[in-house]
């Protein structure tokens, strides 16, 4: 494939970019209001098109038809065999239109196509392909009780999802919600970011193309506190699964409190630390820091936005850190010699800005970049310099919050017992890192860490079937592998007198 080729394929897409539509039992349709939301591609500043503002009336409907198709049984009734064809053929429909859909991602995301292809689209036809595998494979057992009775459980879909998902990683959010809920017999409404809503519609789109009936997979684009909230609230509703920032987290889950109880799951933020001892494999875990901290332009859950460095190793490690940040290729998302492309909004822009400034006023050391970057074509976009702090304190705000940015804390720490201390030393426990060659060592680390994720000499290892979330604020629930089928059964114990 040329180079060209995802340029020639987004002009193309651009042309026939038709103004998005809510996707609710099977048809497409404007928000009751008429109301609109523009599009953008943050790297150009270009319109890309308009999606309707969805709000209460809207998420109504889409509430509604997924009830329907659920007290029908439509899906949850299908045969097993059958269900597992239809997400089985959604993986290939993924699979087939993925340039089309990398390229929409890099455009309304500004993450690099190459990093839409590996890291959107390949993860949601993979778990697509894993959860069909599950779909025979969710049942009971036979307990054995007291007295003359039979016990058997029975593992029954939760009901109708609402399934909130952030702007970073659209379309691999989203079918990391809509793949088990399917494959656990469930209806559901997806809200996309207002900002990505794209390949949500073009998968609501697929699901129908493959097979799943109408009213099972509806679509409601918006804001978050329009239609993001009145699914939380809607008492019709069984459960949430969400993705996004604590503080919606608490909306939602007041929103629960105030509705209907409905049960939450919350893969939430990050301040992941990766701890770096002198005996690690130096060249790994140099890639593994400066990716863990600049892919997807830092806009990363994951992200490793904590380097936590023994002091023997900190100098020669930052040194060869520094070089290659200033190296790397930040520009047209679209190129697929772009390393790093644009963050999603101006907002983040500053945020990111912000958090810099602040760095630099409590006393870190800026090592390199610490500002937009409005290079020629780039003044266009929402650019940040791969960005270096050393001489970080654990408690200074670049240490302690989510930045969501290339930016990067390095801090210094001497023994063991030190990085365990810092790197405990937050509100969040979504994943973690620790590199030696002294395996009591990294395992005594492992079991002091607390986060739902902890990787030994690696990082950002993801598997559909290895489970993800965290620990503290980071969330709970856990999204992937079979853990995540819990989040979208109940159990029913079923006795019977002999
Ligand atoms: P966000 O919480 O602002 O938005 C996430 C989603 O929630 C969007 O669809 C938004 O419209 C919706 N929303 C906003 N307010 C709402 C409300 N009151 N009620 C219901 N829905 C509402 O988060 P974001 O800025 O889009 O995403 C960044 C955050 O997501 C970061 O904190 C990041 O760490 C987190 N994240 C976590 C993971 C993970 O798996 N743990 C993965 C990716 C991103």
């Amino acid at each position: 494939m040329s180079v060209a080729e995802p340029v020639v394929l987004a002009e193309s897409l651009k042309k026939h970019l038709k103004p998005g539509k809510l996707f609710i039992n099977g048809r497409e349709e404007d928000a009751q209001s008429g109301k609109t939301i523009d599009v953008m591609n943050p790297a150009t500043g270009e319109l890309l098109t308009a999606v309707p503002d969805g709000d209460a009336p809207d998420v109504d409907r889409a509430v509604a038809a997924a009830r329907r198709s659920f007290e029908k049984k439509s899906w949850r009734g299908m045969d097993p065999s059958r269900k597992e064809k239809i997400l089985w053929d959604l993986s290939e429909i993924l699979l087939k239109n993925k340039e089309e859909l990398s390229v929409l991602e890099s455009m309304e995301n500004g993450k690099t196509v190459r990093e839409a292809g590996n890291a959107d689209v390949n993860p949601a036809i993979d778990a697509f392909r894993y959860y069909a595998g599950w779909v025979r494979k969710i049942y009971g057992e036979t307990i054995p009780v007291d007295g003359p009775f039979l016990n058997y459980t029975v593992r029954e879909p939760v009901g109708v999802v609402g399934a909130v998902v952030p702007w970073n990683y659209p379309l691999q959010l989203a079918v990391w919600k809509v793949a088990p809920a399917l494959a656990c017999g469930c209806s559901v409404v997806l809200k996309p970011s207002e900002m990505t809503p794209l390949t949500a519609l073009k998968l609501a789109e697929y699901c129908m193309q493959a097979g799943v009936p109408e009213g099972v997979v509806n679509v409601v684009t918006g804001y978050g506190h329009s239609a993001g909230e009145a699914l939380g609230r809607h008492m019709d509703v069984d459960k949430i699964s969400f993705t996004g920032s604590i503080r919606t987290a608490r909306a939602l889950l007041k929103a629960s409190a105030e509705s209907n109880l409905k049960r939450l799951s919350l893969e939430l933020g990050g301040k992941s630390p990766n701890i770096i001892f002198p005996d690690c494999d130096f060249e790994a875990a140099l890639k593994a820091a400066f990716w863990g901290i600049f892919a997807n332009k830092g806009e990363i859950c994951s992200a490793a936005s904590r380097l936590l460095l023994h002091a023997d190793i900190h100098d020669k490690f930052l040194d060869e850190l520094v070089s290659r940040a200033k190296r790397l290729k930040v520009g047209d998302p679209l190129d697929k010699g772009t390393l790093m492309g644009s963050q999603i909004s101006a907002t983040q822009l500053n945020r990111i800005l912000s958090y810099i400034e602040s760095g630099k006023q409590e006393g870190a050391k800026l090592l390199c970049g610490g500002e937009r970057d409005t290079d020629g074509a780039k003044a266009k976009g929402f650019f940040v310099k791969p960005t270096i702090f050393s001489e970080v304190k654990p408690q200074m705000k670049i240490a302690q919050e989510e930045i969501f940015g290339p930016v990067l804390a390095a801090l210094r720490f001497r023994d063991a017992e030190e990085a365990v201390e810092i790197a405990n030393g937050t509100i969040y426990g979504l994943v973690s890192a620790v590199w030696t060659h002294d395996i009591q060592r990294a395992h005594r680390v492992a079991s002091e860490i607390k986060a739902g994720v902890v990787w030994i000499n690696t990082y950002n290892g993801f598997d559909t079937a290895a489970p993800f979330g965290g620990y503290k604020q980071s969330g709970y629930g856990r999204d992937l592998g079979a853990h995540a089928l819990d989040q979208y059964t109940s159990v029913k114990s079923v006795w019977v007198a002999l």
